[in-house]
């Protein structure tokens, strides 16, 4: 049976990138697998320098004085990293989620967090705006897509002071001015690559400006003088992050795959309107392109949906424990085809309601 991973993280990948990735398990280089060569060897470091470079090629900031980053750790690592390394005074933080949230409680530890604006009252509903962002702060740092939620930043501020980006869920999904960020990090595993590395994307003349020391594992700086080699890399996970962004080059890059995304959340988005059963979470101006939240609208229709959506090959679209309901992740390897095949269920279930 042909199967629909709505799985949100870790996630959908390209077919074909898997099998060049199983491919390169078996001989990577002359009868060596990729798991077992030295990672200083020629082979392996032109893998992480076209990784980099990719990365900076697909968001447009080749020779803008920015560096690309494979580092470890996860985006969980990034909320403490973020702080240790541009954190002096204050930051001004934006919080729309599980996500931002534990992202000040990390910074919390350093020094003083100012919430900017917060959706938490409304149970994350919505995306704050109109806010303020202090121009004497170190920096504003925002969560560009709420994972959990299914709300989206579409129209990001201006900010004064260094903008820092969480963009875990929705890297390479869309176009935006990247040169707005001054940092940017991207846990692996939603839409990117395997779990086990995260980009990080940071505009070199930003570093260097706090006075506390920094242990060197969590210095950019470090991690940048030793191109990304500061130790042991996460081989594998580089590799097919690599493979992937390769794969969103061939297919036109970020601007043509946010059309066949943009295809996807309109498709969804309306059954999720139009059928009586089911109802959207978040607020309609902040849906998200890559994760959409609904409920149904009564309970006692689960059972029958539930095993309709196992019957046609659908997995992962049950809701994150905080929110209920279901989240369908189309995350940029998601054929269009998998999210007709999940509407059609949806207007199954009304027909035969
Ligand atoms: C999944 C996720 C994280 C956490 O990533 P880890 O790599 O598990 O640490 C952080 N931010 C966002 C927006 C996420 O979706």
């Amino acid at each position: 049976m042909k199967r629909h991973n709505f799985s949100a993280g870790p996630s959908i990948l390209n077919r074909e990138v898997i099998e060049k990735a199983s491919q390169a398990v078996l001989d990577f280089d002359n009868g060596l697998s990729l798991l077992e060569i030295s990672h200083r060897s020629k082979p392996f470091v032109d893998v992480m320098e076209k990784a980099r470079a990719l990365a900076l090629e697909l968001l447009g900031l080749e020779g803008k004085g920015y560096k690309a980053l494979f580092l470890q750790g996860g985006a969980s690592t990034q909320f403490m990293m973020v702080a240790l390394n541009l954190l002096e005074k204050r930051a001004g933080y934006l919080n729309t989620g599980t996500w931002s949230d534990k992202a000040i409680k990390e910074a919390r530890i350093f020094d003083d967090i100012y919430e900017v604006a917060s959706s938490k009252d409304a149970n994350y509903t919505y995306i704050p705006k109109g806010y303020d962002i202090p121009n004497d702060y170190d920096y504003f740092h925002c969560t560009s897509n709420n994972t959990i939620f299914g709300t989206q930043i579409k129209q990001f501020p201006d900010s004064p002071i260094p903008m820092v980006c969480d963009m875990s869920s929705d890297i390479f999904s869309r176009t935006l001015d990247f040169s707005k960020f001054d940092l940017i990090y991207a846990g692996a595993q939603k839409n990117m690559g395997p779990a086990g590395t995260t980009l990080v994307v940071v505009k070199e003349s930003i570093l260097g400006k706090v006075s506390r020391k920094i242990p060197s594992i969590m210095d950019y700086k470090v991690h940048i003088d030793k191109s990304s080699m500061f130790n042991t890399p996460p081989v594998f996970a580089v590799y097919v992050s690599m493979l992937t962004m390769e794969w969103l080059k061939s297919l036109g890059g970020i601007a043509a795959i946010e059309k066949e995304n943009e295809k996807k959340a309109q498709l969804i988005y309306s059954e999720i309107d139009l059928n009586p059963l089911f109802k959207g979470f978040a607020t309609k101006e902040d849906r998200s392109i890559m994760n959409a939240t609904f409920t149904l609208a009564n309970e006692d229709l689960k059972e029958t949906f539930d095993t309709m959506v196992k019957e046609a090959g659908i997995s992962g679209i049950n809701g994150h424990r905080s929110v209920g309901g279901y989240r369908a992740s189309m995350y940029n390897a998601m054929p269009l085809e998998s999210v007709g095949t999940l509407v059609d269920v949806m207007s199954e279930l009304e027909r035969k309601a």
